[in-house]
């Protein structure tokens, strides 16, 4: 039996359980906690993160994937201390989350040296501690694969041929960017069961997402409650997901939210806080699951995209 890496330690991949593929505790600008950290309240940060651990356990998850990176605030301590005060098992990444820019230093320096660092946090532990990294981390949005985010994708997938570890590739359906990434993967040898291009939900292009599928990946059907922000909406994703059941592609999508407990992007009066008021870590137990079986889905296809589908991709 395979192991997972959780930020408490390996557990046997039949330990996983009911998992939500693709969520946030805490999503912050390091640069700006680094500089200013009076500008954070920690204990009610911690206390909304400990809310929401709480709160998918309610609705049976027993793990989620955190994909946590650089650029978005990574902390492997402060996840590990949220997994040991809920019990909530979490699977955290490593990674570098950008969409054109890197700093000086990784500009500057070849990509197996990043490979490297990415491995260091699967092998040995990330920002010096025990814990080790499950998956990698790449995105691509709206500004296209340009060189650095070919660069940090190059470098996961050395770091994935190097370690074994899968690799989240968040991507933009609206320009199509899965297909150049999967390109990428596939030139530098990736085997494509042990990729996840996230926000695939994000679009009701089914020939768009059938390429991809072609391609023998998993997708992430993860972004339920963004729908206002990133169409398209509940109703118009639980349609793509229910077409996709139709054609036998249960084995392929994890369901999730990328929901954030807490997220500085934005000051609290911004009014992209209306846009998502929605959006929460438990609506796809509470509306998602229930208008699907309505619609036709199984439970026992619910259970795949929840019980199995992380599971074979973390273990792949
Ligand atoms: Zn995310």
């Amino acid at each position: 039996m395979a192991t997972i890496e959780t930020v408490t330690g390996a557990i046997d991949e039949g330990d996983l359980g009911r998992t939500l593929g693709h969520e946030h505790f805490r999503t912050r600008s390091e640069m700006v906690v680094a500089q200013w950290p009076h500008l954070y309240d920690e204990d009610a940060q911690r206390e909304r993160a400990l809310e929401d651990a709480r709160a998918v356990m309610e609705h049976g998850v027993k793990s989620v994937c955190v994909p946590d990176a650089m650029l978005l605030g990574r902390d492997a301590a402060f996840l590990k201390e949220i997994s040991e005060e809920t019990g909530l098992q979490l699977v955290v990444a490593t990674g570098i989350y950008t969409y054109e820019e890197l700093p000086q230093y990784f500009v500057n320096r070849d990509v197996d040296h990043m490979a490297d660092c990415f491995a260091h946090d699967i092998e040995e532990g990330i920002q010096v501690t025990d814990i080790k990294a499950g998956f990698l981390k790449c995105a691509a949005d709206a500004q296209g694969v340009g060189e650095n985010v070919e660069k940090v994708h190059r470098a996961c997938a050395r770091a994935s041929k190097q370690t074994g570890a899968p690799i989240m590739a968040h991507s933009h359906p609206p320009t199509q960017t899965g297909l150049r990434q999967l390109e990428i993967f596939d030139e530098e040898g990736v085997d494509p069961a042990k990729i996840q291009i996230a926000h695939t939900g994000d679009t009701e292009d089914l020939e768009y997402v059938g390429k991809l599928l072609d391609g023998g990946v998993f997708i992430g059907m993860d972004r339920y409650g963004l729908g206002n922000v990133f169409p398209p909406d509940t109703e118009g994703r639980n349609k793509v997901v229910l077409e996709l059941l139709d054609r036998g592609h249960a084995d392929r999508m994890t369901l999730s939210q990328d929901f954030c407990s807490t997220i500085d992007w934005f000051p609290e009066d911004h009014p992209m806080r209306e846009l998502v008021a929605e959006w929460s870590m438990t609506l796809v137990f509470e509306k998602v699951i229930p208008a699907l079986l309505e619609s036709g889905a199984t439970e026992g296809q619910v259970a795949t995209m929840l019980d199995e589908n992380p599971r074979r991709w973390l273990t792949a």
